[in-house]
């Protein structure tokens, strides 16, 4: 039987997966490497909500204690600074593996994803967790099927500028697939599509956080190379439901997690100007090397076996980006004629 279907409504995963209704769920022990993060102190909120006793591991590379102080003082939350690339004990019953230098200017070489991976990989086995990685789209590399499906191999330079992420994310999921046939570990593998919402790093060089500051701050819109390029942006929300849903579920995937939603970025840029600014100008600018030319997810099998699609489109989610970005920018004051 697979984990969901069209009949679970949202809240009843909130209120406790699939246990019947009036029967109280056990509450579990819930380890999230990256809690500190954009994705993962989303998912923290709902774990918390949920009941759950929350540990999150991060060494604030990229993420910071504000996305988490809300919980500070919470009976079931803990917050433990620690690099995953070293060895820990903790006893828990799922990991949520999100720990990952997760931006292009944060690449270059970093160990997190093969070292940390295998450390969390040994945790969930000598406490016998279930353990969850947030793999990516990018090990579709510069994809030759479109839509791609989780049956594609994928199209990735094992020596450019990107391949530290991508291949490092491809080991990543091998790590996971040995210890589930090795060791009989359970495992469930995410690959997410470009994902924004509040939280995200403002100055981290991706698309959505760039012209979203860039408007608000009366910058010109940066778009890189012709900006035919496509991509497909997924609130924050939906990522984080289907996350939760794939944990919950019986299937180890892989799943794509995305909006199927397509977008050029001279799109996306019209979208911005739209939502915060008509007048905001736009500006070319060179194309990194090896940027993938189009992406979009085939979400078919996690809509069919996780019973999960996005709920919220482009022009619903930027909004709330875009007031949390203000805040964070402007603090206080507000930016008037905007
Ligand atoms: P993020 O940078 O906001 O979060 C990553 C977190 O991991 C940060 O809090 C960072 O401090 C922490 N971290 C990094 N290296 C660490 C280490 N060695 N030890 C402990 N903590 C460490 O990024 P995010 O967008 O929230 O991404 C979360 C996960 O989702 C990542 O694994 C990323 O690869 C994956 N993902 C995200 C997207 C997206 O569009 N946001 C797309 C594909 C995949
Ligand atoms: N590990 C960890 N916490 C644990 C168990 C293991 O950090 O609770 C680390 C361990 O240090 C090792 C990695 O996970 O580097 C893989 O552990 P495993 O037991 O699978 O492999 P082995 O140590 O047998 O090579
Ligand atoms: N991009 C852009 N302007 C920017 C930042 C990025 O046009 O200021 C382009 C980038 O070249 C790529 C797309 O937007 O084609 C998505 O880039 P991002 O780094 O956000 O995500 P990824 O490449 O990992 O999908």
């Amino acid at each position: 039987e697979s984990g969901g279907g069209d009949h679970i409504g949202w809240s009843s995963l909130s209120a406790g997966g699939r246990v019947p209704l009036g029967l109280k769920r056990k509450s579990l022990r819930i380890v999230v490497t990256g809690g500190a993060g954009f994705v993962g102190s989303h998912l923290v909120d709902r774990l918390i909500a949920r009941g759950d006793s929350v540990i999150v591991v991060d060494n604030f590379f990229t993420g910071r204690k504000d996305n988490l102080v809300h919980h500070f003082g919470h009976p079931r939350f803990e917050l433990i600074r620690h690099d995953v690339v070293e060895p820990i004990l903790l006893e828990v019953d799922q990991i949520y593996h999100l720990a990952c230098p997760a931006s292009p200017v944060h690449y270059k070489f970093n160990p997190t994803n093969v070292v940390g991976t295998l450390n969390m990989l040994g945790l969930a086995k000598r406490v016998g967790a279930r353990f969850l990685l947030t793999s990516t789209s990018e090990v579709y590399g510069d994809p030759l099927q479109h839509p791609q499906a989780e049956s594609y191999w994928g199209n990735v330079n094992p020596i450019g500028v990107r391949s530290c992420y991508d291949e490092g994310k491809r080991t990543a999921e091998t790590l996971s697939m040995d210890y589930h046939r090795g060791h009989g570990l359970e495992v469930r593998i995410a690959r997410i599509f470009n994902t924004y919402g509040p939280r995200m790093c403002i100055d981290d060089g991706r698309v959505v956080s760039n012209f979203v500051a860039q408007a608000l701050r009366k910058e010109p819109l940066t778009v890189y190379g012709d900006g035919k390029q496509t991509r497909s942006f997924q609130y924050v929300s939906d990522l984080v439901e289907g996350l939760m849903r794939l944990m919950e579920g019986d299937h180890v995937g892989p799943f794509n997690l995305g909006n199927p939603g397509e977008f050029t970025m001279l799109e996306l840029a019209q979208v911005v100007q739209e939502v915060i600014d008509p007048n905001a100008k736009i500006e070319f600018r060179p194309n990194t090397e090896d940027d993938p030319h189009k992406r979009r997810p085939d979400i078919s099998k996690a809509k069919e076996l996780l019973g999960w699609e996005p709920v919220v489109s482009l022009r619903k989610g930027l909004p709330h980006m875009v007031s949390d970005f203000r805040q964070r920018i402007f603090g206080d004051q507000k930016d008037s004629d905007a």
